[in-house]
């Protein structure tokens, strides 16, 4: 087990920086979280000796469940699941970072509770930018007006966009949902009144590495290529859903 993951843990930075030369970008530019729905606080812990420094939970119960371990390691832990609000007390017990904040009412829970424990949380802004019904995340066109309700709040660092896109064997289909990311980024950036620069993208999965860093990604979220197949149902993006 150890091999294995050091051995693909290997491969993917190797993808990462080919992919990065061909797009003649800084492989500094480009972030690899490892994300570990599924995967054991063990087999998390051989990846954290090999050197990486971030992952990225699906699940509440995941989070608290592997905390005995986690705790210990020097990373940071995102949240990248769909978070029902309920759930943020404890959400915010454990995760530096929410790259899934998708609704205004979560913004506000987000909110509500940082302010008791008074302190700033990092937050992604997830997209949809596949437009399936299946997905998670804002509407493209409500990413501005989204991010106009939630400039105020003060509690919320904006650091980037998140996108799971749209997965399909064909790559020329998966493109678009990938640029679309950037051109909102891009898009945001020409608001003034927003004041928002610097920017992450965080998109690319095991299947849409490449592709994504060529868009532009800046963090790449990567599962099976390094931990192997989960053996999931359907509804792994759903944190709604508990097995
Ligand atoms: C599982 C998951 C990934 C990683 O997917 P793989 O195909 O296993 O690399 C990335 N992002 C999110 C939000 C995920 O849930």
């Amino acid at each position: 087990m150890k091999e294995l993951i050091i051995s693909n843990l290997k491969q993917v930075h190797q993808r990462i920086e080919n992919a990065c030369s061909i797009s003649g970008r800084d492989v500094s530019d480009v972030q690899l979280l490892l994300a570990t729905k599924t995967v054991s606080a063990e087999s998390i812990k051989i990846a954290v000796e090999a050197g990486e420094t971030l992952i990225g939970e699906n699940k509440m119960q995941e989070l608290r469940d592997k905390n005995q371990i986690l705790k210990e390691l020097p990373i940071e832990r995102h949240f990248i699941g769909h978070l029902q609000t309920n759930k943020v007390k404890d959400v915010l017990k454990y995760a530096n970072c929410i790259q899934s904040l998708d609704r205004l009412s979560l913004a506000q829970e987000l909110d509500k509770q940082l302010q008791r424990e008074n302190r700033q949380l990092d937050v992604y802004i997830q997209v949809n930018t596949s437009f399936e019904e299946s997905k998670f995340g804002l509407a493209p066109n409500d990413v501005l007006p989204f991010l106009h309700q939630i400039k105020k709040i003060k509690t919320l660092n904006i650091k980037g966009l998140m996108t799971i896109g749209l997965l399909d064997v064909e790559k020329e289909k998966m493109k678009p949902s990938l640029r679309l990311l950037r051109e909102i980024r891009d898009e945001i950036y020409t608001d003034n009144t927003l004041e928002l620069n610097d920017l992450k993208l965080s998109m690319g999965m095991s299947q849409d590495l490449e592709l994504a860093i060529a868009e532009g990604s800046n963090v790449v979220r990567i599962g099976t290529s390094i931990f192997g197949n989960r053996f999931l149902g359907k509804e792994i993006w759903n944190e709604n859903i508990t097995e």
